[in-house]
């Protein structure tokens, strides 16, 4: 049984410890286990009794349930009193701790190679090879939801000495132990982490900011070509915008033989300062190509103006424990797919967007495109009828307030002007607009009244 004196000590230290904003430890670690890596969260102390650990169900852009607590093993925290408790799956995506008590440590296991092996489509998952772990943050990074906000000083073990590499910091660091500063939770999970031999990393000149190749193949490749494609897409982006936000960048490629029949690639992700492409060998980027195909790498850098440094509500604050409902999933994906059509001057895009709504299935089509983001927020690439809708119809909407805004002004301002004034509102006010701001931000920072475009883009059964 407790002892008196042993709750006057519990309190006192709950009392002093509660709401002092320090630094939680987060150590990742790989040994030699082929299949998991290992996870220790240490901060202060919280109490089992209100707090619990929260495993990501899904992260920002991916617009499905991901359930990354299905990879999670042998979770056990430390109490105050150094006993060793074990932890419980809860429901959706928690676990906690019977005992009632003061904790100051968490640990987990991830089991890389079941996550591999059940998630089909490559782009949601970390990997793990004889030389190589592939981590995307938010697949095996847990957090406690009171302490989200807080500082993370992150250390990364390999047992087997491996080179590190991390899309935080993005030069290739020295074997075997890499410790370094993380602003929050939401930096820590969307952050890409690389490790092995395996790992080739190659720097790119030639552009205002770091620029990187990380990549990580099954068959041979060209780093010099992807950076090449890189640094076009890069460049393209900023002579649009006018600037480059990001304080470095990389472009993460994996080219892998599937790892199995059922498993297919294709889809990519983007991350603040990063963005994940998993490709299979047959798509290896061999050589130099005078026309190389750069849709898709401008589409997903471009996502580092729009949506990340710009969002409507459920973007972020991220709700890590399920897929928030977004009702912006079409400015998210077409203002930038358009975006992408100006930058590389391939205007008959505008045709196949075009033909995706007016060939939409019954079901997509009388839906309202607010509606259509709120289903596609679990559903974007399960069901890509939906995705690529979503995307056409923002596309399409971008086209035409961009015609409309360069008639208006003789050809002062464009669509582009729209999206800087989304960009600037959110850097002055900290903060997600609401649906309804969006037409006002987009005639404001314009000078050309867009409401009649926006109103009819809002009805069902849009047509072009
Ligand atoms: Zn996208």
């Amino acid at each position: 049984m407790r002892s008196y004196y042993t709750t006057i000590i519990v309190l006192f230290i709950t009392t002093i410890t509660y709401g002092i904003h320090d630094t939680i430890k987060y150590t990742l670690h790989h040994g030699i286990d082929a299949q998991s890596v290992e996870v220790n969260i240490a901060f202060d102390s919280v109490n089992t009794a209100t707090d619990y650990l929260m495993i990501p169900r899904s992260a920002p852009g991916t617009y499905e349930i991901t359930d990354y607590t299905r990879f999670i093993e042998d979770v056990k925290a430390i109490t105050i009193y150094g006993e060793v408790i074990d932890g419980l799956k809860g429901r959706g995506s928690l676990f906690f701790f019977r005992e009632k008590t003061i904790i100051t440590e968490i640990t987990y296991r991830v089991n890389i190679h079941k996550m591999e092996s059940d998630l089909k489509e490559g782009f949601a998952s970390s990997k793990m090879r004889d030389h190589y772990l592939g981590i995307l943050g938010y697949s095996v990074f847990g957090t406690i939801p009171s302490l989200e906000d807080q500082p993370i000083a992150l250390t990364i073990e390999s047992g087997d000495n491996w080179p590190i590499f991390t899309t935080l910091d993005p030069t290739l660091h020295p074997r075997g132990n890499l410790s370094i500063e993380v602003q929050n939770f939401a930096m820590l999970s969307d952050a890409q982490y690389l490790l092995g031999e395996d790992v080739q990393v190659h720097r790119v000149n030639e552009v205002d900011i770091p620029l990187v190749i990380a990549a990580y193949s099954e068959t041979e490749i060209d780093m010099e070509e992807i950076g090449r494609r890189a640094l076009i897409s890069l460049r393209g982006l900023a002579d649009y915008f006018g600037y480059i936000p990001m304080p470095h960048y990389t472009v993460c490629y994996e080219f892998l033989i599937p790892f199995s029949d059922e498993h297919s690639y294709g889809f990519s992700i983007e991350h603040m300062n990063s963005m994940t492409a998993s490709q299979d060998t047959s798509r290896a980027v061999k050589g130099y190509e005078e026309n190389p195909a750069i849709s898709s790498m401008v589409h997903h850098i471009g996502h580092s103006w729009i949506p990340l440094r710009s969002y409507g509500q459920g973007y972020r604050p991220f709700d890590w424990g399920t897929a928030p409902i977004i009702e912006t999933i079409w400015l998210n994906e077409g203002f930038i797919w358009y975006v992408m059509t100006v930058v590389l001057e391939t205007p008959e895009r505008i045709n196949w967007f075009k033909n995706v709504i007016n060939n939409a299935p019954k079901y997509i089509k009388e839906k309202p495109i607010r509606a259509l983001s709120q289903l596609g927020s679990t559903q974007y690439s399960t069901d890509f009828n939906i995705g690529r809708n979503l995307f056409s119809r923002g596309a399409l909407m971008a086209y035409e307030m961009d015609l409309h805004i360069q008639k208006e002004t003789n050809g002062e301002k464009s669509f582009k002007d729209a999206l800087l004034g989304l960009l600037k509102w959110t850097e002055s006010n900290q903060r997600a607009f609401e649906y309804d701001e969006i037409e006002p931000i987009l005639s404001y920072s314009t000078g050309v009244n867009l409401k009649s475009i926006w109103d009819r883009w809002q009805e069902a059964n849009p047509s072009y």
